[in-house]
């Protein structure tokens, strides 16, 4: 079968290669891949930045965002059909004495011996097949094929936006804005989550608001901003923020932000960076107003499979509400042949899949 590969930490090393198609044990289940969604990380890994490849091996597979058929499945494998769609988690729990690992929590391992699929010690799924166990393949309706690709960084959204929400429960809060830093496939779909939450939205971005951008923010009601304008600025024309989202990875970005948060907010970081940046801020000044202000700032990585499930149900919520939106979020799809093309920027980028079939 046909995968794409790279040797972890030689730059620009993936390659189209050739790889045994996988056996299905008793308790696994074959997948054929259909798609895979290309994001930072994935660039971040073929620039030689990031990733491992698994044990005892130099190359890795590919590919932490999928979607998928079912083709095969072991004998002991129950609830599953041939045929059935299938997105597959990315982090497997580590194997100490760790009690999120234990509990389904991987995202939450306390040990940091965890692994990921196609980024961490385990191959991915840019791949023609994979195998996995039930316990990490969430099921997918057939009507919302299409985008499901977008499926796992709208898990890793979906985790910080709700625990935003659960870490608020420790008083009376009734947030009404939000501030979303960065205009990729994060901070779009955490923009969009929180306009179908009812809040009003200031999304933050470096680009244009052209193409799809522009159709996001103004079918939904966004405000643009765009990232020349001083956080001063925000404040004094927009007021505070309850919630700050961040998807940039900018590290100065996202501290710089941290004075227009509002008394009792709280800010969460998705964005993972990579690189190194110092900061210069007035320590002082940002911790006396976050302790006179009830402040919480906080990070989010990964996700485990409850919010895969709950991704799903607030994607069904965003296509009834703007029927095709999600879709338009896919603005380059390419031949596996071409898979060289995922690693370039090209103008209105937001998500590249590669269609494996
Ligand atoms: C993936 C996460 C992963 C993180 C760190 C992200 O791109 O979506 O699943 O935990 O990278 O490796
Ligand atoms: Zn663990």
């Amino acid at each position: 079968m046909k995968c794409i590969a790279v040797t972890p930490g030689i730059k620009g090393s993936a390659r189209l290669i050739e790889a045994e198609k996988p056996r299905v044990d008793k308790d696994r289940l074959l997948v054929r891949v259909r798609r895979v969604g290309i994001d930072g990380t994935d660039i971040d890994i073929n620039q030689g930045l990031y990733g491992k490849a698994p044990e005892g091996k130099r190359e890795l597979i590919l590919g932490h965002e999928s979607i998928g058929g079912i083709e095969e499945m072991g004998e002991e494998v129950k609830n599953f059909k041939l045929g059935d769609l299938v997105v597959a988690t990315v982090r497997r729990p580590c194997e100490e004495d760790c009690l999120n690992c234990h509990h389904g929590e991987s995202d939450m391992c306390l040990t940091g011996h965890f692994k990921e699929r196609g980024i961490n010690g385990l191959d991915g799924y840019l791949s023609e097949y994979y195998t996995e166990v039930s316990e990490f393949l969430v099921k997918v309706p057939d009507d919302l094929e299409e985008v499901a690709v977008l499926l796992e960084p709208f898990s890793i959204v979906e985790k910080g936006i709700f625990q935003t929400f659960k870490i608020q429960e420790r008083m009376l809060w009734e947030p009404k804005k939000v501030l979303v830093l960065g205009a990729g496939s994060i901070g779009l779909l955490a923009a969009l989550i929180c306009r179908l939450k009812g809040l009003a939205v200031f999304l933050l971005a470096r680009k244009e608001l052209e193409g799809v951008r522009a159709e996001i923010v103004t079918r939904t009601g966004m405000t643009y901003l765009r990232d020349d304008i001083s956080f001063e600025r925000i404040r004094s024309m927009h007021g505070e923020m309850d919630i700050i989202l961040e998807g940039t990875g900018f590290s100065p970005l996202a501290f710089h932000s941290l004075p227009v948060l509002h008394a009792n907010g709280s800010m969460c970081l998705l964005g993972i960076p990579v690189g190194s940046h110092t900061v210069t801020i007035n320590g002082s000044q940002l911790f006396s107003k976050m302790v006179l202000g009830n402040q919480v700032l906080f990070g989010s990585v990964n996700a485990n499979r409850k919010y895969f499930e709950m991704g799903l149900e607030e994607m069904r919520k965003i296509e009834n509400q703007y029927p095709g939106l999600l879709a338009k979020l896919i603005t380059q799809r390419l031949a596996m042949a071409d898979f060289k093309k995922a690693f370039e920027p090209y103008p209105g980028h937001i998500k590249t899949v590669v269609e494996m079939e």
